[in-house]
């Protein structure tokens, strides 16, 4: 099984830290509480005054390498590489992307390790990529192609409508991954290998 991942809001805590950066930049009263969040993306709930400000903490050095790790994701993809799921991290970079890029790498290999860092797929469009399967919180992902994958909800109050497979939590990721198991065979994928040829 070829399974894609999502990164921000799937992996790493993107709304939360949006939310303590506003508060901290004195947007208190107008600011989105990650509970509160019902749009995708976050900008549109945000007024047009405050989307400068939005733009300017998220292309802020420090930001993207910052986010904490959602609840359990961090253990629950060393277990599926462990288990022999062919795991790849494939997110979206932000149009500021000088930070964000490489930031979004130094996350990876602070919480997963550095070979994991040779599963990453950056792309704006998902569409484009290959795969038996992508967990993303984003509830309406298109793009240029007819996707190969199947989308798994990952569960955030503003994707509450869609329907289709969700992962409510990762602590109960088997109940979701497994019964697709039965016919997507398993690829190699030992925990902590490199993706590809080469040692540069
Ligand atoms: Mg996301």
């Amino acid at each position: 099984m070829l399974l894609l991942i999502d990164q921000d809001n799937v992996l790493a805590d993107f709304s939360r830290v949006i939310y303590t950066e506003m508060c901290a930049r004195g947007h208190r009263d107008r600011a989105v509480p990650p509970a509160k969040q019902t749009t995708y993306p976050i900008e549109e709930q945000y007024p047009p005054e405050l989307l400068g400000e939005l733009k300017s903490i998220c292309a802020a050095e420090g930001f993207f390498r910052s986010l904490p790790p959602i609840e359990g994701a961090v253990p629950a993809v060393k277990e599926m590489v462990a288990e022999g799921i062919d795991v790849r991290i494939c997110t979206h970079p932000i149009q500021a992307y000088r930070n964000c890029v490489g930031e979004k790498y130094e996350w990876v290999e602070r919480h997963l390790g550095a070979a994991f860092t040779t599963r990453m797929i950056l792309t704006r469009d998902k569409t484009v990529i290959a795969g038996d399967a992508l967990i993303d919180d984003n509830p309406d992902i298109t793009g240029s192609c007819a996707p190969s994958w199947r989308h798994i909800v990952f569960d955030q109050p503003y994707n509450r409508t869609v329907a289709g497979p969700r992962l409510r939590s990762w602590a109960n990721w088997r109940a979701v991954i497994d019964p697709m198991l039965a016919s997507v065979p398993l690829r190699t994928g030992a925990a902590g290998s490199v993706v590809g040829v080469g040692v540069i």
